[in-house]
């Protein structure tokens, strides 16, 4: 399984060494319960053409604006909504959430409009622009523990309908997903845990099973 890391801006290099992380048996530090090797291999896509050679999509953090100029300039934009389309799997954090969300404020900025919250950018206010927590998160009806390190992260202010919300902090959705499209406010790369990447390599795993 191939899955693209977009490798335009921000940390596109820690994304794919988590998925590499994800090739080695790991043990889960609370349950101690074992997860196996998985089976990915990461591609660093930085054309649109070469998304037709993955089956799942990142989209990684860093400066939203810039990402989408970047973005636009090398036309990405209706190469990453085809590939929605195509059922692909797509995974946001943080700055890549801001970009796939129905809904950004803060200032108002275009987005791809793919998983339907609002988000508001900077959100945490300034002391707190960067902080480490321990949540869990509620993965295939499993309650798992999650360190979520949060990098002037945006909130999500709203959840629409048809999103289905898989970890709280505060009280407060921090990763969510719609059918195809996963997101995080946090940056799951950032640490050793390998929980989350192996979550999404799940979903392009069941994807291209049933395409
Ligand atoms: N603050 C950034 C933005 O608004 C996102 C930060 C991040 O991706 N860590 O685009």
């Amino acid at each position: 399984m191939r899955i693209g890391v977009l490798a335009l801006q921000g940390d596109f290099a820690l994304h794919a060494k988590a998925l590499a992380r994800c090739r080695s048996a790991s043990r889960d530090r609370s349950t101690g319960e074992a997860s196996p090797p998985v089976d990915v291999e990461a591609v660093l896509v930085r054309k649109p053409e070469e998304l037709e050679a993955v089956g799942g999509l990142i989209i990684p953090g860093g400066e939203s604006t810039t990402l989408l100029k970047l973005m636009d300039e090398w036309e990405f934009v209706p190469a990453i909504e085809k590939f929605h389309a195509a059922g692909k799997p797509i995974f946001g954090t943080c700055a890549g959430l801001i970009v796939l969300a129905r809904d950004v404020e803060s200032p108002r900025q275009f987005s791809l409009g793919l998983i339907d919250v609002a988000v508001e950018r900077n959100a945490y206010g300034r002391q707190r622009d960067s902080f480490e927590a321990l949540g869990t998160a509620i993965l295939e009806g499993r309650r798992v523990p999650v360190t979520m390190v949060f990098i002037r992260a945006p909130r999500i202010r709203r959840v629409g309908a048809g999103v289905e919300s898989l970890a709280e902090h505060g009280g407060e959705t921090v990763m969510a997903r719609q059918g195809s499209v996963l997101v995080a406010t946090f940056h799951p790369e950032l640490t050793d845990d390998t929980t989350v990447h192996r979550y999404f390599c799940d979903l392009v795993r069941r994807a291209m099973a049933t395409a």
